[in-house]
């Protein structure tokens, strides 16, 4: 299929064209259309889907053929971090350079001003992160009354990082009668509530994209004292092999520890986290991005939206409190048909975690026993409640070893499906 078969106008075909996208991807095939109807929208969809263009096609068409159109921000775009915030408006300038219609992006952290100005100067399309919408909608910057098109992103994550008591206070401010698109990865029954309540007979839409399939990345985990996970973090790093990784850590504070622990071992790493500035989180993300940084260490905020292709290694050095999270954190390898790998660490404070993450995922994460930092370890074994064994050739225990050429042998490390019992 092409996009000309979607009925989408010649402004933006052409922009399209630009950008050099020929084929619409499975969730524009099915959304455009539904939304240029005018229907409500339940996108179960993550990013590295094309959801993006998904929605702000559509948009930019309706807009476009209200021409001219009334003043009033006409459609609101809430999404959870910056760095999204950032690819959505860089998406609606480049599919909108043809069409006239005015967006611009707000979001903390930075000064206000030059959003203020924005939104003075008039603005078609708002695409805004929870807090400083609220906080300028406070002042009076903003006012929603002409709004006609509602799109919330990637709700689940709205949910995890705790922002859904403010997302519930900008839905209260908007006009009861528009058109809602709803996009979240997962559908935790607190979403699915919020769903119901904001979509009106909404026609649904899902694609699992295949890079993301749990049971396709490599996934192993070792048991390892809170005290000894940067020793076996640096150890697995000695691998040639792991030539760009992604980190992840629970809190701010661990994630600096990490990259101080990485300094002096002489890995560059950069750490992107809520307190650092835009600027510092972009820089640090392009240098990782063009290979000047070994590891990025992250957490789970400022890492959702981030769009790195071909990253091999992912590290739990931390396990996620929301299970979601850690299928969210693997999926960001093994993008595009590309192998990927998902190394974890557990603590014995983690046993929590790591049973609920095991009885999401549906199988007991592949442990390996032998590795230089046991000793302490203090885990008993956790199994997953059900035993459904990943559904891919990766057979436990065996995979990395017959794949040497790639990931090398991890340092002799040794494999087994997990047993029942302590250890
Ligand atoms: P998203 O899921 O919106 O974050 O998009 C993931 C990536 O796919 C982005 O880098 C887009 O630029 C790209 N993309 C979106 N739609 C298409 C398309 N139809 N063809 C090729 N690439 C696309």
């Amino acid at each position: 299929m092409a996009f000309k078969q979607l009925e989408i106008i010649e402004p933006i075909l052409k922009a399209i064209t630009e950008e050099g996208y020929t084929t619409p991807t499975p969730i524009q095939e099915q959304a455009i259309p539904l939304v240029l109807q005018r229907k409500d929208l339940l996108g179960c969809a993550q990013t590295g889907t094309g959801k993006t263009a998904a929605f702000a096609i559509p948009v930019l068409q309706i807009l476009h053929e209200q021409k001219p159109m009334a003043p009033g921000i006409k459609v609101l775009i809430l999404t959870p971090t910056r760095e999204l915030a950032i690819q959505i408006n860089e998406s609606f300038a480049a599919y909108g350079r043809h069409t006239g219609i005015r967006h611009t992006v707000i979001f903390g952290g930075v000064s206000q001003l030059q959003q203020t100005n924005a939104l003075k100067r008039g603005v078609d399309v708002l695409i805004a992160t929870p807090g400083r919408l609220l906080d300028l909608m406070n002042q009076g910057f903003i006012s929603l009354r002409s709004l006609q098109l509602f799109v919330l992103d990637e709700a689940d994550r709205m949910l995890d990082m705790g922002f859904i008591h403010d997302v519930k206070r900008v839905i209260t401010k908007l006009p009861p009668k528009r058109q809602t698109l709803f996009f979240s990865a997962t559908m935790p029954p607190e979403i699915q509530k919020l769903a119901n309540a904001l979509l009106t007979d909404p026609a649904k839409v899902e694609v699992t994209p295949p890079s993301t399939t749990v049971e396709k990345i490599q996934q192993s985990l070792y048991y390892v004292s809170k005290q000894e996970k940067p020793g076996l973090l640096l150890h697995l790093l000695k691998d040639p092999a792991i030539s760009t990784a992604l980190v992840f850590t629970r809190t701010k504070h661990g994630a600096n520890k990490v990259v101080k622990i990485f300094d002096r071992a002489g890995v560059s790493s950069a750490a992107i986290h809520g307190n650092k500035s835009q600027t510092a989180r972009q820089k640090a993300l392009s240098d990782f991005k063009n290979g000047k940084l070994r590891v990025l260490v992250a957490t789970d905020i400022a890492a959702r939206g981030i769009d790195i292709d071909e990253l091999a290694h992912v590290f739990n050095f931390d396990l996620p409190d929301v299970p979601e999270t850690y299928v969210h954190r693997i999926g960001r390898t093994g993008r595009a048909g590309n192998a990927g790998t998902a190394i974890s660490f557990c603590s014995g404070e983690e046993r929590t975690e790591l049973k609920d993450i095991q009885k999401l995922i549906g199988f007991s994460i592949p442990l390996v026993e032998e590795h230089p930092f046991t000793a302490n370890a203090d885990v008993t074994t956790v199994q997953a409640p059900v035993q459904r064994p990943p559904q891919h050739s990766f057979k436990r225990g065996r995979n990395f070893r017959t794949n040497k050429s790639r990931t090398g042998n991890h340092n002799g490390r040794k494999y087994s499906s997990q047993r029942s019992g302590s250890r």
